[in-house]
């Protein structure tokens, strides 16, 4: 993209209405503009990290045999009824009538959809396990909607819904896609801790939320600090393998990590007094297993073995795939501004021409752009180098490629790592190499 010529509105000031770094960051760096409260336009680079996020997401539920649907955002009151939650649920639910006075509701989560849809289709055990997974948008009507894209009203979530026969089924369910989880969160280049979390009046052990440490999280954490050097994924689990998930899953809950509703002192006594770390984190993800609640309240039962008919054990499993976007910039940032993981960077490199017009710059800086006009992004703009400098800090790229007058003479460019702040004197060639790669 050429920045002369792109939606990709930076401010230099910081907005007064953001109180937080990553919400004043995603303004600054034109990612997004709010349009009503806790509701937000993403703009051309703000989508291509929200697509960045969906899409590992997306390959690591396909990785564990999710199968993707896309449900509506309306939905019936009368699926609501059926489960007893549309008088439970309360204010958060956005309520609405269409002309001939039925009643609709904007999806909060997707629960009695997903099992009804599983309902009309699946009749037999040996259809089991199933799991479906969506990416669509929800809106719940916080009462205070804040931090930007962080704690809006309407949000972008991955929610997936598992079905086994029997419990024990449902457990392998639940360990897979912790393990999916994990992946995610490495792949999005963040470290999101498991945390046991409350069941509710479910009851059952089986909740964790995951959690990004960030001194701005809405929730307050205590962890053994033997999760920080853990290495979860270092031997590849296979996930066929009930003994392997189950060794994992052992490995990976084992440690104390708990948000202040679940803390447990007479458990966190018992951490050695030197490995205890307490904090602040932002909830990116939780799965959730609930048994039979809504197979039951539904009458939704598939025929056993045994001929008998049983309702299927029921997970959840959500990921704030919008609130991510700032949850990644309250834990990758400086004083500059963003400092984005490759793998989410909305352009792996900026390109930024120190002196337009000149013959030898504008031919080097066209000849890199026109490797990859998408992944590039081209600060072909007049304006001095500082401003240059600045935007290209504050919008985070992973690299940016300096090219000025004397050095593209010699078919030279300056090659910068925003993470580290590292340059190197490097050929064109060299620089590409480099910046392809990562
Ligand atoms: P919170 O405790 O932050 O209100 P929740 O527990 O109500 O979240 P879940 O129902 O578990 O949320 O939803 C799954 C995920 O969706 C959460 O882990 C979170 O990442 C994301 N999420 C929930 N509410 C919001 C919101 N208002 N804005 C952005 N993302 C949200
Ligand atoms: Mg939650």
């Amino acid at each position: 993209m050429r920045l002369s010529r792109s939606f990709l509105p930076t401010l230099k000031e910081n907005p007064a209405e953001a109180q937080i770094v990553s919400h004043r960051l995603m303004l600054r760096a034109g990612l997004v503009r709010q349009t009503a409260s806790g509701i937000y336009a993403w703009l051309p680079a703000g989508l291509k990290v929200l697509r960045n996020i969906s899409q590992i997401v997306r390959e690591e539920q396909d990785s564990i045999g999710a199968q993707e649907v896309l449900m509506p955002t309306l939905q019936s009151a009368d699926l609501w009824k059926r489960s007893g939650r549309y008088d439970a649920y309360g204010p958060e639910m956005l309520r609405i009538q269409d002309r001939h006075k039925r009643e609709l509701l904007y999806g909060p989560t997707n629960e009695e959809m997903i099992t009804d849809l599983f309902g009309q289709t699946v009749k037999s055990y040996k259809e089991l396990p199933q799991v479906l997974y969506h990416i669509q948008w929800k809106f719940r009507d916080e009462m205070r909607p804040r931090f930007g894209v962080m704690r809006g009203r309407e949000f972008l979530m991955k929610d997936a819904y598992s079905f086994d026969l029997d419990y024990a089924s449902a457990v392998a369910s639940y360990q897979r896609m912790m393990l999916a989880y994990l992946r995610t969160f490495q792949r999005l280049g963040v470290r999101a801790v498991p945390m046991r979390a409350d069941t509710g009046p479910i009851g059952g052990e089986l909740s964790h939320e995951f959690l990004i440490l960030a001194p701005t999280g809405e929730s307050g954490v205590f962890y053994d600090a033997a999760l920080e050097d853990q290495d979860w994924l270092d031997e590849p689990v296979d996930v066929n393998s009930p003994l392997a998930l189950e060794t994992f899953y052992k490995r990976v809950t084992t440690p104390y990590a708990a948000t202040d509703e679940m803390h447990d002192t007479t458990a966190w006594d018992a951490v050695p007094e030197e490995r205890r770390r307490e904090g602040r984190g932002v909830e990116v993800g939780h799965i959730f297993h609930f048994g039979t609640k809504y197979t039951k309240a539904m009458d939704i039962s598939v025929s056993a073995p045994d001929g008998s008919q049983v309702y299927p054990e029921m997970g959840s499993y959500g990921i704030g795939v919008s609130r991510l976007a700032g949850a990644i910039i309250e834990a990758s940032h400086d004083e500059n501004g963003i400092i984005w993981p490759d793998a989410v960077a909305p352009f792996k490199a900026a390109i930024l021409n120190l002196k337009v017009g000149d013959e030898t710059c504008d031919a080097v800086c066209e000849r890199i752009y026109n490797v990859d006009t998408e992944a590039f992004l081209y600060d072909d703009r007049t304006d001095r180098a500082g401003a240059k400098f600045a935007d290209a800090d504050l919008m985070g790229h992973p690299w940016q490629i300096v090219v000025g007058p004397r050095s593209a003479k010699e078919g030279r460019v300056e090659l910068k790592r925003r993470a580290t702040g590292e340059r190197h004197d490097l050929s064109v060639d060299d620089a590409l190499a480099l910046v392809l790669a990562g």
